[in-house]
């Protein structure tokens, strides 16, 4: 004969039929729960009904037929050890029915209490608790929580109720006998006229129907739809804990609290937690009457205090991880109901590891693996402060770069570049409908961007990540009116100058001048981590640094490198786009030449300070990339300077001239126009002066003592042959710089493979390059035929709807990019073994796309200066290959 299944395991009273290592049966809180007993922590004694009944009851429609008798077996069990019987009306045994799977859940169902309780045996509990006050308070509980849990009486209804006998009978929080019979009589004719049928007064049946109202909440809507959000499978399924209850609302010597083994906002070693008297579990957390610290059981009951204080200390030390505990005091009598990881904010995550490893409870790999890197911008990035002040929420967008800002509203580029030049001006934020390279200056200067349009990987979102400011885009509500330098959201309206407050971790958009809590980027936890990802990260960090502020900042943060310079940046300064216009406005190689003078001893300036700054690590400098037009003014602009300009016949001449050109380099589809190496193969004059200014640079510092190996890069390279022209002229220009100088210094020449043609012909471009880059952002762009600027309206459409699993531009698509990534590091390294091969797209940030990067066996990836440290972090933990714990914080979640 077979033997069926097992499905319930017992716990509490020297009894363990199940160990942790039994976790996806039990749920999180059953495992914690058998381990605690297991510990001799007293828990009362209970049993787990594990999710393979779950399992069994989403596949056949009804719970497995064996699983009627295993309880009746352990409810008979329980009875015995607790010296009670359920179901008698006598000697009542009470037990509370517990919902659980192996991932945290909220939108599942809540936990009811005192089961078992029914009219006839309220004088059974009396006598057995010396409690009429304790018998009645917990009948009207049960029947408050069963009916809107279990029968779906509208709580609103039953709340109504209670409110209404609180506000005219309680005295001090309290009710008296007649109140709570007034209570339960009242509570029960809401049931009667809301299911037609009277409150089940049968401890069987209720158990029952509690125990199959767990297991289906599992498949509820908001539970599937908080399955869906957080990525956790449907196939989990729940255990239920049916657990004998203990009664925190016996009186003052009784209460019910929950709590931290260590402050979850902060990391520091505390207990930390909220106790209330004379209570049951959910009403601490409902705020109806006020709790206490943990700490002020010192006082009230020194010797509980004592013995939980022993015994989370215990947990910590099995668990070697900070806990969150719930408990329950009977008459100055302590259970532990349930531990488990405890959720903390980013500061406390960094600092409990850290703390934990000169413990001697973990070890520095543990360490690095406990903080999720992601969550590392929120200890560096400002927050908005909300405990000064009652804001008024304007609109909610996508949240796109993280931090918060408070500033004045601008409602352009140009704008902030004016209102910046005030002495001692206020912050500025700047609104538009989307950004574009032309508003790199005004960027520089605003505080943070905020976009109508745009989602999570447009220009503004791109930028704003790379500055480390904040930034919310697609904020749909938001109606700008340029002209009347307004914006309007529903019916409010607000002007340039108005104070504007924004939260980029979370997208919401307030109106007024919030206070702003300073970053902690001194903080000594985060920097003791950091500092020992060197001896285990196995892949180089670098940085995308256009100007030697940025690149002081990579440094700060830790960067191995400079793995892209975009050399374009420097041309947007405003005493340098002149000279960038006359070149493009020239209309021949000789007219280009003096413009281009001028611009060599800037760019050959800038070089200097990066080399000097990052000496003796690697800089990659890129070639100009983008199309010219972006150089040049909107026809609109043009025509308003001549407007403003004094008419003479030249300034009308200029006008024509510089209409022409516009025209001319106008083109549909700019991102596969006339840009990247095409540019320095059509005017090899701007690739000479650039390439010289490299070198020279790179031989002035030397001189000075510094030490670097330049590395120049050429931009969306599509064929080998694109390649070797190129490399023979870069390499003509050196021996012409080396001659001049009287000395030859070492340099790199490598490509980036932003083109899928690249990625497939790699292994004939490698022949004419020292290093290869990817640019992960225009090859993903290229790959999926997806603008990133012009693609919000449907790939959010696509995100909502699973058509994709995540945004390609944040997290790298491994199946289409990630194997055109894999193909062209083949054809590289067949063809040159040595080869250097990096990232420096903006998934160069991103810690799931670097884990991916690490399994192709890359020597680096390159991102902004201020996602280095989670970057860093993210590299560390692949060699450990295991997840971090912490999220974001939920206090006091139970
Ligand atoms: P949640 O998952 O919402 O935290 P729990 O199952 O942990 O739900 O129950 C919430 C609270 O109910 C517990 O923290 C505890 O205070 C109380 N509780 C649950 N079971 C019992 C019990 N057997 N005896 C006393 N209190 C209980
Ligand atoms: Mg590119
Ligand atoms: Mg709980």
């Amino acid at each position: 004969m077979v033997r069926s299944e097992r499905y319930v395991y017992r716990f509490g009273n020297g009894v363990a039929d199940a160990d942790d290592s039994m976790r996806a049966l039990l749920g999180n809180k059953g495992a914690g729960l058998v381990q605690m007993s297991r510990l001799s922590i007293p828990v009362p004694p209970g049993f787990i009904i594990g999710t393979n009944a779950c399992h069994h009851y989403f596949k056949h429609g009804t719970l497995p037929p064996s699983l009627t008798k295993e309880i009746k077996a352990a409810m008979q069990w329980l009875g015995e050890t607790m010296g009670r019987e359920f179901n008698n009306a006598q000697n009542p045994l009470l037990v509370s029915v517990r919902s659980g799977s192996v991932v945290s859940m909220p939108g599942m169902m809540d936990t009811i209490l005192n089961v078992g309780l029914s009219q006839s045996s309220i004088d059974g509990l009396v006598s057995q608790s010396g409690s009429t006050q304790l018998a009645l308070d917990s009948y009207r509980r049960l029947i408050q929580m069963f009916s809107a849990v279990v029968l779906d009486v509208p709580k609103g209804d039953l709340d109504q109720v209670m409110t209404a006998i609180y506000a005219n009978h309680s005295s001090g929080g309290l009710l008296s006998d007649d109140a709570l019979r007034e209570a339960i009589h009242q509570l029960r004719a809401v049931v009667l006229r809301s299911t037609g049928e009277e409150f089940p007064d049968n401890g069987d049946q209720q158990l029952q129907l509690a125990i199959q109202a767990v297991i289906e909440s599992w498949s509820n809507e908001r539970a599937r739809f908080y399955r869906r959000l957080n990525g956790i499978s449907d196939d989990l399924g729940t255990a239920v804990t049916v657990q004998a209850m203990v009664m925190g609302n016996a009186g003052a010597e009784s209460g019910t609290g929950v709590g931290f083994t260590r402050n979850p906002s902060t990391g520091e070693k505390e207990i930390f937690g909220e106790f209330l008297a004379n209570a049951q579990g959910e009403d601490i957390v409902s705020g109806a009457r006020t709790p206490v610290s943990i700490a002020s059981l010192k006082r009230s009951m020194p010797d509980v205090y004592e013995e939980l204080s022993a015994i989370v200390m215990q947990l910590e030390q099995h668990y070697r991880d900070v806990q969150d505990f719930e408990f329950t005091v009977e008459n100055r009598k302590l259970f532990l109901l349930q531990t488990r990881s405890a959720k903390r904010s980013a500061i406390a995550a960094v600092r409990t590891a850290v703390d934990m490893v000169a413990e001697n409870l973990i070890t520095k790999d543990e360490a690095i693996s406990r903080v999720n890197p992601a969550s590392i911008s929120e200890i560096l990035a400002p927050q908005l402060d909300f405990t000064t002040s009652y804001p008024t929420l304007l609109t909610t967008g996508i949240a796109a770069s993280p931090g918060a800002a408070v500033g004045r509203i601008a409602f352009s580029s140009a704008e902030v570049v004016r209102m910046a030049k005030q002495p001692d001006h206020d912050p500025l934020i700047l609104i538009s409908h989307e950004t574009t390279a032309e508003d790199i200056h005004g960027m520089a200067l605003a505080a943070g961007f905020l976009t109508a349009h745009g989602g999570a990987t447009s220009h503004a979102a791109v930028v704003a990540r790379g500055m480390g400011k904040c930034c919310i885009t697609g904020a749909k509500e938001i109606v700008i009116d340029k002209a009347a330098s307004v914006l309007r959201i529903g019916d409010q309206t607000l002007h340039k100058g108005d104070w504007i407050s924004l939260d980029g971790s979370t997208g919401r958009i307030f109106s007024g001048q919030l206070l702003l809590r300073a970053p902690d980027e001194k903080n000594e936890a985060l920097q003791t981590l950091l500092d020992w990802t060197k001896d285990i990260a196995t892949l180089d960090v670098r940085a995308n640094a256009d100007t030697p502020l940025d690149a002081v900042q990579a440094r700060i943060a830790g960067a191995r490198g400079i793995g892209l310079c975009r050399t374009e940046h420097m041309f947007f300064a405003p005493e340098r786009l002149p000279h960038v216009r006359a070149m493009i406005l020239a209309s021949s190689t000789e007219d280009r030449q003096a413009p281009l003078e001028q611009l060599l001893p800037m760019q050959q300036h800038d070089f200097e300070a990066l080399f000097r700054e990052m000496s003796p690590l690697p800089v990659t400098i890129r070639l100009l990339d983008p199309p010219l037009h972006e150089f040049l003014p909107s026809l609109d602009e043009a025509r308003a300077d001549l407007e403003n300009a004094a008419i003479t016949n030249r300034e009308v001449r200029k006008f024509k001239q510089l209409t022409e050109r516009i025209q001319a380099l106008t083109e549909i589809n700019p991102m596969m126009g006339h840009r990247g190496c095409r540019l320095s193969i059509t005017y090899p004059e701007i690739l000479e002066m650039q390439v010289k200014a490299i070198l020279q640079a790179a031989i002035n510092v030397i001189r000075e003592g510094y030490k670097t190996v330049p590395e120049i890069m050429v931009p969306l390279i599509a064929s080998a042959e694109e390649m070797s022209w190129l490399r023979k002229r870069i390499d003509h220009v050196a021996s012409e710089v080396f001659a001049h100088a009287g000395m030859s210094i070492p340099y790199l020449v490598g490509t980036m493979i932003e083109l899928p043609r690249a990625a497939i012909c790699a292994h004939t471009i490698a022949q004419y390059v020292d290093f290869a880059s990817f640019g992960t952002n225009d090859l993903t762009q290229m790959t999926f035929g997806l603008s990133r600027d012009d693609s919000s309206v449907f790939l959010n459409h696509y995100l909502e709807h699973g058509i994709l699993p995540s945004d390609p531009f944040v997290t790298l698509d491994r199946e289409g990019v990630g194997n055109l990534i894999r193909i062209a590091i083949n054809g590289l390294r067949e063809t040159n073994p040595e080869i250097k091969i990096g990232i420096c797209g903006e998934h160069g940030g991103d810690p799931a796309s670097i884990h991916f990067f690490s399994t192709l066996g890359i020597d680096y990836v390159s991102c902004s200066p201020a996602r280095i440290r989670t970057a860093r972090l993210a590299a560390a933990q692949i060699s450990r290959n295991d997840s971090h714990i912490s999220e974001m914080p939920s206090l006091m979640a139970t």
